[in-house]
């Protein structure tokens, strides 16, 4: 059985008056992130790079920001939808490896956390679970603290269930 692999990245921007939700874990910060959704960073990432390893479309296509039913959607809905897609297809996950890019604030206090909670939404175990976080050395609008970025990758294999 062979594996596949997906890969995801999102962006928004960092904003006062909204809460930071990174893996579906409440951060303390002054900023948080924006968007049509709660703007869960990490789990858009992640649920693109799940959908690129089954084949299917992208995020975006399949829960659209014009979509009313997607304003302020709990970004954990976008992750049981993903997960029923798996389902269908007897896909299973071998891992999810990501890096949060933020200048601030610094989450390597919040890591473990946000591992356990990935974790937990995607139904398998913390170990098949990777969360880092690094700077962007102060370039660019994620250096200056303007916007938060996540890359994802994701191994799917078909067959066996968890
Ligand atoms: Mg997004």
């Amino acid at each position: 059985m062979s594996a596949r692999f997906g890969i995801g990245y999102d962006i928004h921007a960092l904003v006062k008056g909204r809460p930071l939700l990174l893996g579906g874990v409440r951060i303390p910060s002054p900023t948080g992130l924006a968007g049509h959704s709660d703007a869960d960073v990490l789990l858009h990432a992640m649920v693109d790079a799940v959908l690129g390893a089954m084949g299917q479309p992208d995020i975006g296509e399949l829960f659209p920001d014009t979509d009313p039913r997607h304003a302020g959607a709990d970004s954990r809905r976008f992750v049981e939808l993903t997960r029923k897609l798996m389902a269908r297809g007897r896909w299973r996950l071998t891992n999810l490896d990501a890096t949060i890019i933020a200048e601030r604030p610094k989450l390597g206090a919040h890591k473990e956390r946000i591992r356990a909670s990935v974790a937990a939404l995607w139904g398998v175990p913390e170990e098949l679970v990777s969360v880092k976080a690094k700077t962007n050395e102060r370039f660019d609008a994620l250096g200056s603290g303007r916007a938060m970025a996540c890359l994802a990758v994701a191994g799917v294999e078909r067959g066996r269930s968890t």
